[in-house]
């Protein structure tokens, strides 16, 4: 007896994939898969998570649809893996967020970009919010850097919290035991998977998305997206260390690090998110969860309209629309930041915590 109906279908077509092990060497999935003669609610949760969405099993599998078997691996396990974002949720009462995902990132951005240009609009002068500033300092004559960093800095350790007991709840449901952190092997193992994607490929020949003919565009306007996010990511926090380490205030000339590392990031949030949803709009139906189409399609939203205000604020900053063109961005990115647990972005920390699980289990068995 499985939780869910889906958990059950799954259960079916593991038996089945089990018997047949025809797909064996395109991803994980199906190594793990063999490991086990039965599978748990939390096996399947952690193969559902393990899978890429490669699409290549449903491709090459001789008991899809039209088969009486009906074996469709990728839809199954995407319906799955959507459940258990809800299912780890943290705190339980803000699950249901995951129910019509679209439309809450929707308000919620909405609110938030309302919340900063309300908010700029009541505690500015008029006279200084459609000024013009320039040099260091001249952000904060919008918002003192303090109120910034407080606010900005609690959405992020409040993200980092939810996002710790969506982990702690997945790692307990897959039955392993505390202490995986002392395996320094196994998190390399999957830092380098995670990193290259490496079972986004199909088995080597590329991804399906809307036809038979596989390739690699999903795998690089992923990697354009994530490297995006990262750099971004570490533009912030070179800034944040100049601001505390250096005494040096935003915004910076267009050679300093934090800008470079901005805006080769923002280029990749630009790119990347826009491949992505070209992609998702070609891609064959059968493969996919459509009822979460919306989840992925504000998710990947919102990494670009981060990417988009930045840029419009980095080019028109020393004008007079910098003020609202700062409390548009802000108002994204604090958007960003509290959703983060509760939106696609947490497939990516799922999908490493099973390779983590992954490398270790290949490595307890003999494998590497
Ligand atoms: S997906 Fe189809 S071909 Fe692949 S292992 Fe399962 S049953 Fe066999
Ligand atoms: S869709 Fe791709 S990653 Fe997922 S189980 Fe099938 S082959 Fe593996």
């Amino acid at each position: 007896m499985h939780g869910t109906k889906i958990l059950t279908e799954a259960d079916r077509l593991m038996t089945v994939c089990n018997s047949c092990r025809y797909c064996e060497g395109l991803c994980a999935v199906f190594p793990a898969m063999e490991m086990r003669r039965a599978f748990s609610d939390g096996d399947l949760n952690y193969l559902a998570n393990l899978c890429h969405s490669c699409g290549a099993c449903y491709s090459d599998c001789q008991f899809s649809p039209p088969h009486e078997f009906d074996v469709n691996v990728p839809k199954t396990l995407a319906i799955a893996r959507g459940d258990s974002y809800a299912a780890y949720a943290w705190p339980r009462a803000l699950s249901g967020l995951f129910a019509r995902n679209g439309v809450a990132i929707s308000v919620i951005a909405a609110f938030c970009v309302a919340a900063f240009i309300v908010g700029f609009a009541a505690f500015t002068d008029r006279q200084v919010l459609y000024g013009i500033h320039t040099g260091p300092g001249a952000f904060y004559a919008m918002m003192p850097h303090n109120a910034m960093a407080l606010l900005f800095g609690a959405a992020f350790l409040y993200a980092i919290l939810a996002l710790l007991m969506g982990v702690r709840a997945f790692w307990r449901d897959i039955g392993e035991p505390v202490g995986m952190t002392t395996d320094v092997g196994s998190i390399w193992q999957a830092i380098r998977d995670a990193g290259e994607l490496r079972y986004l490929d199909g088995g080597g020949v590329g991804c399906f998305n809307e036809d038979d003919k596989p390739t690699d565009r999903r795998k690089i306007y992923h990697h354009l997206t994530f490297y995006g996010f990262l750099l971004c990511f570490a533009a912030t926090c070179v800034a944040t260390l100049y601001h505390y380490l250096l005494a040096r205030e935003a915004p910076y000339a267009w050679w300093d690090l934090p800008v470079v590392l901005g805006t080769l990031g923002g280029i990749g949030l630009l790119i990347g998110p826009l491949g992505l949803l070209a992609a998702k709009w070609q891609r064959d139906p059968v493969l996919a969860d459509q009822a979460r189409t919306g989840m992925d399609v504000a998710f990947i939203l919102m990494l670009f309209l981060t990417s988009l205000t930045g840029f419009v604020l980095l080019l028109l900053r020393e004008t007079a629309a910098m003020g609202p063109l700062l409390a548009l961005h802000l108002g994204v990115v604090f958007a960003l930041f509290i959703t983060m647990p509760y939106g696609k972005f947490v497939h990516g920390i799922y999908r490493f915590v099973a390779l983590v699980r992954y490398a270790r289990e290949r490595k307890m068995m003999g494998h590497v």
